[in-house]
């Protein structure tokens, strides 16, 4: 039975650690305080050429890691807003002041599919939504697509994470057309993914965006992996 329809029939139990839940919230207290702790610059190492600064709310472990996998991989929709709350908060503390234009990184086409959504556009738009009621100019640019098959990223290493996005983006509309200047003008670009791992799929997204013409200083994520985590392959399940 799928996940989402167990949350409706039955009471719901926190995404993150499986207690059992409160006025019908998808995610505990405890979870949620793990989820939007501190903003901070989590660099994967070493970083890949390219990387945009790379700003992340959670480390992705423990309750964070199955919140995000409920989300992703099992259709626990109501995930969105708390993951989305902690983007909201990643992309705040990067860009400071200034107004910003999500662009998502794109899902793949079999997990688009496979999962009816994409969830990472999903979080996206939300985030955006959050920053503009608190007084924020933001917006999303779905500026990128994915030009061709790209295989799961769980076990490859660095350089084969790195070879298997290459060329894997293409931005909307600039093979015939540039870039229109008005969105890159509306604020600091900041590129959003759920998890940065090694960072191959945010250097290879802003390297097209830059090839036509955007500026991508900035890049945001819930949660960022940690190195030895990395190294001892708990990324599994994880696309970048
Ligand atoms: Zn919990």
């Amino acid at each position: 039975m799928s996940t989402a329809l167990l949350d409706l029939v039955l009471p719901p139990r926190c995404a993150g650690c499986g207690a059992p839940g409160a006025s019908g919230a998808p995610v505990c207290p405890r979870c949620a305080a793990e989820l939007h702790g501190e903003p901070e610059r989590r660099a994967p190492e070493p970083p890949p050429p390219g990387l945009p600064e790379c700003w992340s709310a959670a480390v992705y472990a423990g309750a964070v890691r199955e919140m995000v996998l409920s989300y992703k991989e099992r259709g626990r929709t109501a995930l969105a807003r708390p993951l989305a709350g902690a983007l909201a908060l990643a992309v705040a503390v990067a860009a400071g002041e200034r107004p910003v234009v999500l662009v998502p990184v794109p899902s793949a086409g079999a997990a688009l599919r496979r999962r009816g959504h994409d969830p990472v556009h999903r979080l996206a738009e939300l985030a955006a939504s959050y920053l503009r009621a608190a007084g924020w100019p933001a917006s999303v640019e779905r500026a990128l697509t994915q030009r061709r098959r790209v295989a799961d990223q769980a076990g490859l290493s660095s350089l084969q994470r790195a070879a298997n996005v290459s060329g894997a983006f293409r931005v909307a509309g600039a093979r015939n057309a540039p870039v229109p200047r008005s969105w890159g003008d509306a604020g600091v670009v900041v590129l959003v993914d759920d998890v940065v791992t090694t960072g191959a799929t945010l250097a290879e997204a802003a390297r097209a965006l830059r090839g036509a013409g955007v500026a991508v200083p900035l890049a945001a994520t819930v949660a960022a992996t940690r190195r030895r985590d990395r190294i001892s392959g708990i990324s599994r399940c994880h696309p970048g």
